[in-house]
């Protein structure tokens, strides 16, 4: 079957790259990095990320290394760094040679510390935390010198090796960067370089208890990497001086140039790694993996595919401006890949019983259906239908609007892949509710028109004795609000979706899903798309789902 070509959208860093390759620079080559803080687990925007940097790098011919810039052991764990493996594994692409860690560069990095400290561009300062903001200045006035900046070299170099034999308590030092106490710049304002935190790391363990601050160690960990390009969001544009500052001032082995491109943000979405530990924190979701959340492991989870995944960054302009993209065009990227690859089936949620009066209690018959309907090579499957089956209760009115194509009283609709019913009875409970429908079915409709009258609908169903009951979750989006990130009067918790989540706690599907294995998608016609949930056992399979057929956000919500 033909796939859909997937539109390459703009992408101003590809033209730099083609520009530097064309022009011999870096003697034309290419080696980038996705350069993670293993503190939480990676979201859409990281996707984009990792699209791009691993992306151009295969453009290119080039590499690109997966690096842990993991310079704040207080906040990061060995689980962090699994799952993200996993999941730029999981997304398609293999980083260059094993990954890497910032914490690996630290003996090299302390060296360039003191290399900085013997060129007089580093000094030790006592300055509490408070003292240190006021003599920073502000974006309007300058900052002030430190009364420690002129300490001598000799001093300077006996106070950080003191403090990397940990005689100091927390806080008590710091190492800055002697630049300009005047920049306008304030990342220029003598940076905090190395500070003391005696606590183990979940790489060195307990070997340091100084550690390098990440302005410090980002920049310096891509110059000792040999990365040619180094691609981050647009927050870093004013450190990219200070970065610079670094690696002209030690003696690193090369000089990698920034560029920074506008970072990805999602309507109805958040994409902090920061709020969304705190919806896990706080229980708001099940878990990191929870399938509303926009973590890689959450869309795993909910059914989005890599290949999905991949398209949508590779349709994403990668820009300089800011912009906000319509969470709607990934549920379509999603829709369009699974539309080819999942097979069919029937699944009714919310079932009311048909009994078919002139089909004998004991008869069955086996149907045989497409798997898929664009692709023979999916193969087929079987349908069972017998005298009761279920239909979905949307799926009938007692009183049938304008050119309504499903069953109502003495109307007529196809049992995909069956016989055409018509209603002929209805039967309610004491509060008129309906609970079953007498129908009558045609025997010469099984792949055939009707003769003498014409029927438009087809409806889903399920043989109400052969069928296999399961448990689905009805996924909608977290937020119920464009931007719950946009107002600062109200907590981003506020926009939660109260309806993200509906448990079905029993539907039927068709038998032949009795197989299905945890991740497996599915169409269930007329319904959407469906993955069956890690949660399910052999006794009874979960399906979660991934996306409606269509996008009927605006109409449910509008
Ligand atoms: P968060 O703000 O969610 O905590 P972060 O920027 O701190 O994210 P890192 O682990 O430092 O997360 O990010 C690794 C890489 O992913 C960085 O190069 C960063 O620029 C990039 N990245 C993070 N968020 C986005 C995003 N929304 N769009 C594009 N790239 C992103
Ligand atoms: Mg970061």
């Amino acid at each position: 079957m033909a796939e859909k070509t997937v539109v390459q959208a703009s992408n101003f860093v590809r033209n730099i790259i083609q520009e530097d390759v064309n022009q011999g620079k870096h003697n034309g080559l290419v080696a980038t990095r996705f350069p993670p803080e293993p503190n939480g687990y990676l979201h859409i925007g990281h996707a984009t990320s990792i699209c791009l940097n691993f992306g151009l790098a295969e453009d290119f011919s080039g590499s690109c290394n997966l690096r842990f810039d993991d310079t704040n052991p207080e906040k990061e764990s060995d689980e962090y760094i699994q799952a993200i493996k996993r999941d730029v594994e999981w997304l398609g692409f293999t980083w260059h040679g094993d990954e890497r860690y910032a914490s690996g560069y630290f003996q090299q990095l302390h060296g360039f510390a003191i290399e900085l400290i013997e060129k007089g561009l580093a000094y030790v300062c006592d300055l509490t935390p408070e003292q240190a903001r006021e003599y920073r200045g502000t974006l309007t006035e300058a900052g002030t010198d430190s009364p420690y900046r002129e300490r001598s070299i000799a001093d300077n170099l006996d106070l950080f090796a003191r403090m990397t034999a940990g005689e100091f308590a927390d806080g008590a030092k710091v190492l800055r960067a002697k630049i300009d106490m005047a920049s306008p710049n304030i990342n220029l304002r003598d940076p905090i370089i190395y500070r003391i935190r005696h606590i183990e790391h979940h790489q060195t363990g307990s070997d340091w208890c100084v550690y390098p601050m990440y302005d410090f160690t980002h920049g310096l960990s891509d110059a000792i990497e040999g990365i040619t390009h180094s691609i981050c969001t647009l927050e870093f544009e004013d450190h990219r001086p200070l970065y610079d500052w670094f690696i002209d001032n030690v003696s690193a082995p090369s000089k990698p140039q920034q560029y920074e491109f506008a970072r990805l943000e999602l309507n109805y979405t958040v994409t902090s790694k920061r709020k969304l530990k705190q919806l896990v924190d706080t229980h708001a979701v099940s878990g990191w993996d929870d399938p509303r959340m926009p973590t890689i492991s959450g869309m795993r989870r909910r059914g989005f595919t890599p290949a999905a995944l991949r398209n949508f960054c590779a349709a994403t302009p990668v820009a300089r401006s800011k912009g906000i993209t319509d969470v709607g065009r990934l549920e379509s990227a999603v829709r369009d890949d699974l539309d080819s690859h999942a097979p069919r089936a029937m699944c009714v949620l919310d079932p009311i019983k048909v009994t078919i009066s002139n089909w004998p209690a004991d008869k069955t018959q086996t149907l045989t259906v497409p798997a898929h309907p664009k692709d023979d090579t999916m193969g087929s499957r079987d349908l069972i239908m017998s005298h009761e089956v279920f239909i979905d209760r949307a799926d009938f009115a007692m009183e049938a609007p304008r050119k309504w194509k499903r069953l109502a009283p003495q109307q007529s609709a196809r049992l995909r892949g069956g016989y055409i019913v018509t209603c002929d009875e209805v039967i309610t409970d004491a509060a008129g509710e309906v609970i079953e429908l007498v129908c009558s079915y045609d025997e010469n409709t099984l792949g055939k028109k009707p003769e003498g009258y014409k029927v438009n609908g087809v409806i889903h169903w399920v043989s109400a004795s052969h069928n296999l009951p399961v448990e689905v979750r009805v996924y909608d989006r977290l937020f119920n609000d464009e931007n719950p990130d946009g107002n600062k009067e109200r907590d981003f918790t506020e926009c939660l979706n109260p309806d993200s989540l509906r448990v079905i706690s029993k539907a039927y599907a068709e038998l032949g899903l009795s197989a299905a294995q945890a991740g497996q998608q599915f169409q269930f016609e007329r319904e959407g798309y469906f993955c069956v949930d890690p949660d399910s056992s052999n006794e009874s399979l979960v399906f979660n789902r991934t996306v409606t057929l269509r996008d009927s956000w605006g109409k449910q919500n509008g």
